[in-house]
């Protein structure tokens, strides 16, 4: 049962005239069905209103408010803090069978409303259709593959025996975990650590994105509507002086699972080292954090392909992933023609409104096409611009957009080769040989992705022992990490590498017994 025939969840083809118009239509559904609503937070299995509520703003045009949710009080912490404890006495016991069913329900659920979860997405963080289609697969995807986690991680491990004892060992759920999610993947990514958490046993206390609560929300409503006990997730909304540190720091959390920027996750790291009054545990933290994620390109590698890849990869989203190429490490003698070849890709690229299925929307504030130009303007002094390194004219709408941008000849010791710049930002750099190109991406303080581009088995050996990170991809792009098959989670600064969708991951959420009996 647990090991049915998977299937990653396919993608929509919008170059298909009746599925773009059935994403059109949804468009309209959702702004019908939405937008103007105010939406509630989730405690203890009820609808609550908190102390006041803010706005989600359309990133395209931060002009429209698009819907409303609410600021949780720090009384509503301490209530949805007790109400995922007293969910969790018995959820930890329930069967991993009704646990897997919920989630092959919610995965049909999810499979009859992708089209809404994308405009919903699009709507709030400014998706196009393929990279909202993506993340709303990917979340079908994270359904299926916990499904069969939960089943997989009942059975227990074995271990050597003993003549005269029957020993076990079994994992068993830790308590209240906290899932802090960011709004670049609004969807799967909380998704993710809140089934990991679930599948486990444990109870959940979720707190998506201020930019995009709502499609958080309807994952959670899903989970429900799938027959998860109401208990089980509590969904909090709200502002940073009442769900950040606080949440962090409460003596009744578990565990902390947190993605978003290193900046965040290192101080969640320190700070839930300290046991507070009352903690009766050690917590546990998982991270995963930021990348400067290299593309590699060989003399002998095909150029064609490498560009292809590094331009999706480096301005799908406006490079608003952490996964996202940020730097081109290409040996000399290719260097000048995958520059030529990647620019011609990227010229071609039209920013425009998400909405619209552009392939660059802006990117999620205003302020963050600031903070992105701050780093092009420091990189003129530095490295060549080549394309890029404007705002495009977008008229009456008010929106952070920036041109696809690149740089050649970027110094290793430059921001623009060392900082996680999330926007759509390249930096080339030039390599004497590919050694020294595997050097140059190993030279970060990040290690979440590398894409390695090469034909020859010996540098690809290499390439596989060498790169310091947690995905690498060979001959394809870095970007794209398929639920259950590419474990996604880097080393180094990128975070604690708990890798979700992996083999591993239930084990973070879970604790040990062993149990020895004689007769
Ligand atoms: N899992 C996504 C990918 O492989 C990236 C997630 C992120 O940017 O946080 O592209």
């Amino acid at each position: 049962e647990g090991f049915l025939p998977f299937e990653h969840e396919p993608y929509f083809n919008f170059r298909d005239g009746a599925v773009a118009q059935a994403q059109q239509e949804a468009f309209r559904q959702v702004r019908e069905q939405y937008v103007g609503r105010t939406f509630p937070l989730i405690v203890g299995g009820q609808e609550a209103q908190g102390s006041g509520t803010f706005e989600v703003r359309n990133p395209a045009d931060t002009r429209e408010v698009v819907w409303r949710f609410q600021n949780a009080t720090p009384a509503q912490l301490q209530q949805a803090v007790e109400a995922a404890q007293a969910a969790f006495e018995e959820w930890r016991f329930s069967d991993p069978f009704q646990r897997a069913s919920i989630f092959k329900r919610a995965a049909e659920l999810l499979r009859a409303r992708r089209m809404e979860l994308n405009a919903v997405m699009t709507l709030e963080n400014g998706k196009n259709w393929p990279e909202a289609d993506g993340e709303v697969a990917e979340s079908v995807d994270h359904f299926e593959v916990f499904a069969r986690e939960a089943l997989r991680w009942a059975q227990g491990k074995p271990v050597y025996p003993m003549p005269d004892e029957h020993v076990t060992t079994v994992y068993e759920p830790l308590g209240v975990v906290a899932c802090i999610s960011p709004w670049n993947f609004p969807s799967a990514i909380p998704l993710g650590m809140a089934l990991g958490a679930i599948a486990a046993g444990n109870t959940v206390i979720w707190k998506p994105a201020r930019e995009t609560p709502l499609s958080s929300y309807l994952m959670v409503e899903l989970l429900f509507e799938a027959g998860l006990p109401r208990g089980v997730i509590q969904f909090l909304t709200g502002t940073d002086d009442v769900l950040g540190d606080p949440l962090v720091d409460h003596p009744g959390v578990r565990m902390i699972a947190f993605t978003g920027s290193k900046e965040i996750g290192c101080r969640i790291y320190e700070r839930a080292a300290k046991v507070q009054p009352g903690q009766r545990w050690l917590k546990r933290v998982i991270a995963e954090m930021g990348g400067k994620d290299p593309t590699v390109v060989c003399a002998d590698g095909d150029l064609d392909a490498a560009a292809a890849g590094i331009v999706q990869a480096a301005f799908g989203y406006a490079g608003q992933k952490c996964s996202a190429c940020s730097r081109v490490i290409a040996e000399e003698s290719v260097y000048d023609a995958l520059l030529e070849k990647v620019t011609a890709l990227a010229r071609q690229l039209k920013v425009g409104l998400p909405e619209d299925n552009a392939d660059l929307g802006p990117v999620i504030h205003p302020g963050s096409a600031e903070r992105i130009m701050g780093f092009v303007e420091r990189g003129q002094q530095s490295a060549r611009l080549v394309l890029g390194g404007d705002v495009p004219d977008m008229g009456e709408r008010q929106g952070g957009y920036v041109s696809p941008t690149i740089f050649a000849d970027v110094p290793p010791s430059d921001p623009l080769f060392q900082e996680e710049i999330f926007g759509p930002v390249l930096a080339f750099t030039r390599a004497r040989d590919w050694q020294h190109a595997i050097e140059l991406a190993n030279d970060s303080e990040y290690g979440l992705t590398a894409a390695f581009y090469s034909r020859d088995p010996h540098k690809i050996e290499e390439a596989r022992k060498r790169l310091h990170v947690g995905n690498l991809y060979i001959n394809r792009k870095c970007t794209g990490a398929l639920s259950g098959t590419h474990a996604f989670g880097g080393y180094g600064m990128s975070g604690t590498n708990a890798k979700v969708g992996g083999p591993d991951y239930l084990f973070w959420f879970l604790q040990t017994k062993t149990v020895a009996q004689r007769y």
